[in-house]
């Protein structure tokens, strides 16, 4: 048994386990697509030896190959000496949504995620329906689904987009992947589950059935088009439903935004979601991966929510999981702060006030004596020279404040300043008053452990709000206080 089945977890409790003959077995079939059928546990794997000229070939997953790539070519070979009706078209276009449902709304959120119940007939639709997409049997998709989401981008995740885009669409199943490296995961309750435990042991039959023989069938024995149906609605559909349902893994880790959170690589994006039947809404999946929904607003593309919805009206499909309103918007809100905050972190703040100079009163009249243009408001001393000649209330009006605490008269004494005002003289700022102003009132309870702080963003910046500004007096008292 490969080291990263799981080894069921049920077997402690349910006695039923105890029988192997009863057991499903873990072991994939060697006849399984996307499995290698020659793996042996304990021999080192050939992802163990660097790829050479030499050995290339032997890392290359070849069944895999032709199921994915020869298969589809020798589809659109044949394409060119088949006409294409109207009727099949319909029909492939229609199975094409049927089977890729089946991966959507079975294989992934049914069963990988059990973000609802289905009925017994909803489940073999499902079941049915999603073999149709030839990507591997429920239970073997599940598995490294799980695995995808509980080690997402890192060496254990089997389809992580880190390794490249083109590696997590297609590249994981046509290169050997090492069994032992993909995360463990628990899948006890799909080895408890008929359907599942069924589609797995007779997947090749499934496979035929649904992905070819069905679909000819329909058009054979309907109108007569044998051979389109083989060609369009088998062979080319299951290209394009692959193809469609492989974006999942590599489109919506690369494509779009990152409204709940951008630590990871999923991504919400309207053109994966068209692409993939309303997956495309990854960072919130990823983020509420056990709601049934993709899409949370009514006007974005997501038909596999649509279609459980019409199930659970149908009384086929129940227990529909939702994640509350307030958690998804307490993580969107989050990472809009951490926007925020790093929108914030490139502005011009000026000096952080415990980073400027003490001065004393006398020095600072002195230096403004002699003719620096300085201009002290609520304690903190200003070098205003660049900016007197644009001052906005004009030269004499700035003028008359320097070498003096300007605090009321900026305050609303002579003119109430406006918020960017007081934005704008924090960046000229240069040093702070001994007890006039807050740093040293804070560095004074600080030694006096009074818990005085102040609001820091994620990188520890000091969070400035309008009319927070330390400029900013309310009630401005008599300048002399500041002396
Ligand atoms: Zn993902
Ligand atoms: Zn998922």
């Amino acid at each position: 048994m490969p080291s990263h089945q799981p080894t069921s977890g049920m077997a402690a409790v349910d006695p039923t386990y105890l029988d192997m003959s009863k057991r499903p077995n873990a072991q994939a079939k060697a006849s399984e697509p996307n499995r290698n059928p020659d793996y042996k546990p304990n021999k080192p794997h050939i992802t163990d030896t660097p790829i050479t000229k030499k050995n290339w070939h032997k890392h290359v997953n070849w069944l895999n190959v032709f199921l994915i790539g020869g298969i589809p070519l020798m589809g659109c070979i044949a394409a060119f000496w088949t006409p294409l009706t109207l009727k099949t078209a319909i029909w492939a276009v229609a199975y094409y949504f049927a089977t890729g449902l089946g991966i959507t709304a079975g294989y992934h959120r049914l069963w990988a995620h059990t973000s609802y119940k289905a009925s017994l007939p909803l489940k073999i639709f499902l079941a049915a329906v999603g073999g149709g997409a030839v990507e591997g049997s429920i239970r073997w998709w599940a598995r490294d689904h799980r695995a995808h989401h509980r080690y997402t981008d890192t060496e254990k995740d089997p389809y992580s987009v880190r390794k490249g885009l083109l590696y997590s669409h297609l590249g994981w199943m046509i290169m050997k992947q090492n069994p032992k490296r993909i995360g463990r995961t628990d899948i006890s309750d799909l080895n408890d589950d008929q359907v599942v435990v069924w589609q797995h042991k007779h997947y090749l039959t499934v496979v035929a059935f649904m992905g070819l023989i069905f679909p000819t069938l329909v058009s054979g024995l309907g109108w007569g088009d044998w051979m389109g149906g083989f060609i369009y609605a088998g062979i080319l559909r299951i290209f394009f439903v692959q193809q469609a349902t492989f974006c999942v893994n590599s489109l919506a880790h690369w494509l779009g935004d990152q409204p709940f959170d951008d630590r990871n690589s999923p991504r919400d994006h309207v053109i994966t979601a068209l692409v993939t039947l309303g997956e495309g809404y990854h960072n919130f999946h990823h983020e509420f991966p056990s709601d049934y929904r993709n899409a949370i607003e009514w006007h974005q593309y997501d038909p596999t929510k649509w279609s459980i919805v019409l199930w659970k009206w149908l009384g086929l499909a129940y227990d529909l999981k939702q994640f509350r309103n307030n958690e998804i918007q307490k993580g969107k809100v989050q990472q809009q702060q951490k926007k925020l905050d790093q929108k914030r972190a490139q502005l011009d703040w000026g000096v952080p006030l415990d980073q400027l100079p003490v001065m004393e009163w006398d020095d600072y009249v002195e230096q403004a004596k002699n003719g620096r243009d300085l201009i002290a408001v609520a304690g903190v001393v200003h070098d205003v020279s660049d900016f007197i000649k644009d001052h906005p209330g004009g030269r004499a009006m700035i003028k008359s404040g320097l070498g003096k605490d300007a605090t009321a008269i900026f305050n609303g004494g002579v003119y109430m300043h406006s918020n960017a005002a007081h934005n704008l003289l924090s960046t000229m700022r240069i040093g702070v008053i001994r007890g006039g102003c807050e740093v040293e009132i804070w560095k004074r309870a600080q030694r006096e452990n009074k818990d005085i702080q102040y609001v820091k963003d994620d990188a520890g910046n000091r969070i400035v709000r309008a009319g927070d500004q330390v400029t900013k007096v309310q009630q401005p008292i008599a300048s002399a206080g500041a002396a």
